[in-house]
């Protein structure tokens, strides 16, 4: 007889900080609700966790003071340390752990405690730690300098760290905050990297980004959950389409002079366009934006079916230097088990027509935990695309965000125990991309990665300046087309401006998106920023 569940909960004390536990609970026990301030829980054996805090501070000024959002008198009223209580009681005994932790850091000592002990319950040890981010490159980044700050209390910003520094963070990132040793050196090596990028562009001096989607692809992989359009059967939207982000670009860039350090043409994918249409939509819009000697131009051309060798003589004639094929997978087997429409001679195929082209920087996606592949199927992958030599190679682990076919049966809410094989599998890729002199240079996490793995880009040369800028919330972002995000970066704080992800409402309402865009923009102008 299958022996049923036994009841556990998690109780927050003095403190309303449901979604920071969450965060951490879902991470455990998939995508569960607080009833209250109490997480019921399905478990093989009972426990309690209670949290409790000497100060209760509303979740409301946490998030505004996080948001640099308080007035002088708001913050005189919270407290200068608040101490975090948490304890785990099951059929062991009890285990307490403390912390003194500063009201803007709360957030982060919950989820570290919180994660310690669920880690202790349950036995599960995640690569990342209590890492809970989208970007430990960060945190290693932070770490550094602060070490670097008490070697050297007067000077700002060198990004120049000793081998001590360097040191003391990879045992704070193991010991505090329990990151495994492989991950502890990978967010070490890719923050150096990242910074490197990070300091060709200048935001005080007006340096931004530019993102163009085309939310369209010859058909939907299961995996995805981009609100993406078929471009076979939306056929008759795609020209009005191709219309009204040309119509927005130039009312964006009517009043700006000052050249991007980046453009990115993504989607969906922009190649699903046929040529001429694509050759309106590539010229129209870069005719807009203000030309500059050095800008990235980068084409996620994505799906290897879509690429042809006119559509490669547009985009390289129009000075793209940088192109994305991604095969995603190089097992036809696992293509057809995630619903992705291409072979792996399509791919072939078409790095082939680019090198033809005279494409010298390629990057190529592979996506780690599949579903269908085999379980050697993602390093096998790896060692066909090394063969093809592309300048760049970005490794993914299979994420199921809510609206993927995959996640139909309800798998986006599951949670992500670590799998071993698939850590151990990740970390044997980057070795092998190590061992032929590719680099770690950018890096991020999302939020329902399988085993709370990575996404990072492995390069030969200097890597992507657009993926680092564009994950940095450090670099301003023009977004044109439905769905773009536009962000600005005032005082330490991105503020966003979105584009509606409806094509149709898009494509209607493109005049009105360019005014509220121009106010966006100018509202910063004279300020950090001044576009
Ligand atoms: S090619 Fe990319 S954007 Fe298009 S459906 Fe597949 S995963 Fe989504």
């Amino acid at each position: 007889m299958k022996q049923s569940k036994q009841q556990a909960q998690i109780v927050l004390v003095n403190i309303g900080e449901t979604a920071a536990a969450a965060d951490v609970v879902r991470q455990f026990f998939g995508n569960t609700q607080a009833d209250g301030q109490v997480f019921n829980l399905p478990a093989d054996e009972p426990f309690t966790i209670h949290i409790s805090s000497s100060e209760e501070v509303p979740p409301d000024l946490i998030r505004r003071l996080m948001r640099n959002e308080l007035t002088a008198a708001e913050k005189s009223l919270l407290p200068e340390v608040i101490e975090l209580n948490v304890r785990l009681q099951n059929k062991a005994g009890q285990r307490t752990w403390r912390e003194q932790t500063k009201p803007a850091n709360l957030r982060r000592s919950l989820r570290r405690l919180l994660h310690i002990a669920l880690s202790e319950q349950t036995g599960h040890k995640f690569p990342w730690g209590t890492l809970s981010g989208v970007r430990p490159t960060q945190v290693a980044l932070e770490l550094l300098e602060e070490k670097r700050l008490k070697r050297d209390p007067v000077t700002r910003n060198t990004f120049s760290y000793s081998s001590e520094d360097k040191a003391a963070t990879l045992r704070e990132l193991e010991e505090y905050w329990k990151v495994s040793q492989p991950k502890a050196a990978l967010a070490l090596e890719t923050a150096a990297a990242e910074q490197k990028l990070l300091n060709t562009i200048d935001p005080l001096a007006g340096d931004y980004i530019v993102y163009v989607g085309l939310p369209f692809c010859p058909s939907r992989c299961d995996y995805c959950s981009f609100i993406t359009e078929s471009a076979v059967s939306q056929a008759t939207s795609l020209n009005d389409y191709v219309e009204a982000v040309i119509t927005e670009a130039k009312g964006i860039f009517q009043a700006i002079k000052h050249p991007p350090s980046a453009v990115y043409f993504g989607g969906g994918t922009p190649t699903s366009l046929e040529e001429n249409l694509f050759a309106r939509y590539v010229k129209g819009v870069l005719q807009a934006i203000p030309e500059g000697s050095d800008i990235e131009y980068t084409m996620e051309a994505g799906r290897p079916d879509t690429i042809t060798a006119g559509k490669l003589r547009i985009i390289r004639e129009a000075g793209f230097k940088k192109i994305c094929i991604n095969p995603q997978s190089m097992i036809d087997e696992t293509l057809t088990a995630v619903g992705r429409r291409h072979s792996v001679a399509d791919t072939v195929t078409a790095v082939n027509l680019a090198r033809e082209a005279g494409f010298k920087d390629i990057n190529m996606d592979l996506i780690a935990g599949l579903p269908g592949d085999r379980k050697d199927g993602f390093l096998y992958s790896l060692d066909r695309v090394m063969e093809l030599k592309p300048e760049a190679i970005t490794l993914h682990t299979l994420s199921v965000k809510r609206g993927a076919f995959l996640d139909e049966d309800g798998k986006a809410g599951d949670p992500f125990l670590p799998q071993s094989w698939l850590i151990r599998q990740m970390e044997e890729a980057q070795q092998r991309l190590r061992l032929i002199g590719y680099k770690p240079y950018y890096l991020y996490r999302q939020k329902t990665a399988r085993s709370g793995l990575e996404n990072v880009g492995f390069s030969v040369n200097q890597g992507s300046i657009y993926n680092v800028a564009m994950m940095s919330d450090e670099v301003a972002v023009i977004g044109l087309g439905s769905g773009a995000t536009s962000k600005l970066i005032r005082k330490g704080r991105a503020d966003r401006l979105y584009n509606p992800k409806d094509l149709q409402t898009y494509i209607e309402r493109v005049e009105s998106i360019i005014l509220q865009k121009r106010d966006f923009l100018m509202e910063f102008a004279g300020e950090e920023i001044c576009i």
